[in-house]
């Protein structure tokens, strides 16, 4: 699948592939002058939630198939493509009565596999594109799967929408990208087209241009930005969407990177670190034979594996050390915590021989 398959006839296939529209479809007034005016900046295609799953019941719920018939006149009176999000099989049907161009599945849909597979039996025979939001807990295999369910009744049209994933503490973000998770599902299915959602990974205005940036850079193929035409008034999402003319700062500002071939200047650099990576490789596969000695002497002596003072004074000064050469301290606890768990794993094997 190319990004080629999920465009729709008119819109160009430089990137970004944009989507743009408020969090959720509110009153129909909202609705079509947030639509003229990003339609005037050349949006193609309207973004608009009319079911909205909140955390907690009480937030405002959506409004409903009511608005299917505000986003139908959108369409008529800008030329506009537009889409929602679809979290069962009656919305399907009920978006694809009013004429709703392009569907997405929301996180939350996403983690479920039984309502993946009804929304994908909805679709079947369907022509028109179905994008897939990442799950909201860090799992590829449940991405993936729910891909394969869409690809499975043949739809053809497909793509995935990076939107982060939630996690206990919050800190900068109100969803973490982990973009690894989305850089893997690219490595493993090159061809299928990637969004990013700014929006609901940084979950503030400020962070949105910044994210679109990082987005582009990391080669994905275009974003879906909430766009409102009175953010801070805005019924969902009110503190994360941006006015259309901020949108359109945002667009203007970003530098599009080339994805393709690299220079000879830039083969250079990447066979150099594919030379320091083969030397983590080997540094790293000789510390394990040294942690392996000492699980020989652990078993010899009755210790655990396990020395938690030990390894406290590890992560201490190896963090320190790090934050001392302009590296991120949450990364490298990230890497110990990695090189740990292995070291522990060879251990064991050792202790239980
Ligand atoms: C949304 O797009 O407004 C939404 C509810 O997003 P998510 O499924 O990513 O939380
Ligand atoms: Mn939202």
């Amino acid at each position: 699948m190319k990004l080629e398959s999920i465009l729709l006839p008119g819109v160009d296939a430089n990137r970004p592939f944009l989507i743009a529209g408020p969090c959720s479809a509110e009153t129909e007034e909202q609705v079509m002058t947030t639509a003229k005016a990003l339609a005037e900046n050349g949006v193609k295609i309207m973004r608009a939630g009319i079911w909205k799953p909140r955390t907690k019941p009480g937030g405002f719920e959506g409004i409903g198939s009511e608005g299917l018939a505000w986003l139908k006149k959108v369409k008529q009176e800008t030329g506009m493509y537009v889409s929602t999000e679809v979290a069962t099989q009656k919305h399907v049907y009920e978006a694809l009565k009013y004429g709703v161009d392009l569907l997405w599945i929301g996180a939350r849909t996403t983690a479920n596999p039984f309502a993946v597979q009804e929304i994908a039996e909805a679709l079947q025979g369907v022509d028109i594109p179905v994008l897939v939001k990442n799950p909201v807990n860090p799992d590829l295999e449940l991405w993936i799967g729910a891909l394969e369910r869409l690809s499975n009744v043949g739809l053809t049209k497909i793509g995935a929408i990076h939107r982060g994933f939630s996690s206990y503490d919050k800190k900068i973000y109100r969803n973490l990208p982990q973009w690894h998770i989305p850089i893997e599902l690219k490595r493993r299915y090159p061809d299928l087209p990637i969004i990013c959602d700014p929006s609901h990974i940084g979950g503030k205005r400020d962070l949105i241009q910044p994210l679109c940036q990082q987005a582009m850079d990391l080669a994905f193929d275009g974003l879906i930005i909430e766009t409102h035409c009175n953010p801070e008034a805005a019924w969902s999402d009110a503190s994360q969407q941006v006015t259309p003319a901020r949108l359109k700062e945002i667009l203007a500002s970003l530098v599009i990177r080339d994805k393709g071939q690299s220079t000879e200047d830039l083969s250079d650099l990447r066979r150099q670190i594919d030379e320091l990576d083969n030397q983590l490789l080997e540094l790293l596969a000789k510390r394990m034979r040294v942690s392996k000695e000492i699980a020989t002497f652990k078993k010899e002596h009755s210790l655990t594996v396990v020395q938690t003072g030990r390894y406290d004074e590890i992560m201490n000064t190896r963090v320190a050390q790090a934050a001392e050469m302009g590296m991120d301290k949450d990364f490298m606890r990230v890497v110990l915590e990695a090189i740990h768990e292995e070291s522990v794993r060879q251990q064991v094997e050792i202790l239980n021989k």
